[in-house]
């Protein structure tokens, strides 16, 4: 059985076929006794005379494709992620930062964009180990994800850097001082530190090239500054990265 929402989708497809194409199709889940199961579902409208304004009945097949679009959809899945961390991975939260800012996000709402650094991580590869080191990305995963809610966007965009972007009413200050704070610790007696950049939409800039360009001038004044620290963005910054690519 059809949902009500993919029956009208499917009957649409139905009345604005046209003769000279007659063959439809979508795929859908179907609820078959009680379970959902996906069917791609192949049709052909009927006209007295092939004349598409007298419809006369349809003819079709259903075909199980239930298989291939569990395996499609994980791929999919997959696609998003980071292996080693199950965040988002960079190109995906490019994806979906671009989605959020380019149609969704009016000047009335505020996001924050927070893109960090471990300090010092090749030291924790050098003397523990890379095994070791995996360990402290998965640990600041971790961190992050006990700390965000659904709707923000957490990633993993490189080596040891990282970005959450998440949208924000007021207390701008506290929100990041708090997810700064909880991003800090000590993982098998291990320090970990991070530096942290922020920018913010709309004031420092639009669309995700500009606010992730400028998150990274305030974390590259953030180690500057000794590290450990977290910078909001400020158009003082705007030489500290002249001649370092900050592609996005
Ligand atoms: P800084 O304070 O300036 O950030 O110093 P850093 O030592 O952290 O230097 P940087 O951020 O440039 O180095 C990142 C290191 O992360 C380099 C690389 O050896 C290590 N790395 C990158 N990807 C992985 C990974 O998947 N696993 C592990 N264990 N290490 C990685
Ligand atoms: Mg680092």
């Amino acid at each position: 059985m059809f949902t009500h929402e993919h029956f009208e989708d499917f009957l649409t497809k139905i009345r604005t076929a046209e003769p000279e194409n007659p063959i439809l199709s979508g795929t859908y889940p179907l609820k078959i006794k009680g379970s959902s199961r996906w069917f791609k579902v192949v049709a052909r409208p009927l006209w007295v005379m092939e004349e598409s304004s007298e419809l006369t009945g349809v003819i079709g097949k259903f075909i199980d494709v239930h298989d291939e679009q569990v395996e499609l959809d994980q791929l999919k899945q997959l696609a998003k992620i980071d292996s080693l961390t199950g965040l988002f991975n960079r190109a995906y939260a490019k994806r979906a930062l671009d989605t959020i800012l380019n149609n969704e996000a009016d000047a009335s709402q505020n996001y924050a964009l927070l893109v960090f650094d471990i300090d010092f991580f090749k030291s924790a590869n050098d003397e523990f180990g890379h095994l070791f080191g995996d360990q402290v990305l998965a640990n600041v995963a971790h961190r992050i994800q006990a700390n965000v809610r659904k709707s923000d966007i957490s990633a993993r965009i490189g080596g040891d850097e990282f970005l959450i972007f998440m949208e924000y009413k007021d207390h701008l200050e506290q929100m990041i001082e708090r997810i700064f704070q909880a991003l800090n610790g000590s993982f098998q007696g291990y320090d970990i530190t991070v530096s942290m950049g922020v920018a913010c939409f709309p004031q420092d800039g639009l669309d995700y090239m500009t606010l992730f360009h400028h998150a990274d001038q305030a974390l590259y004044a953030a180690k500057r500054r000794g590290r450990r620290q977290y910078c909001c963005y400020e158009s003082s910054m705007q030489d500290l990265l002249t001649g370092v690519s900050a592609e996005a």
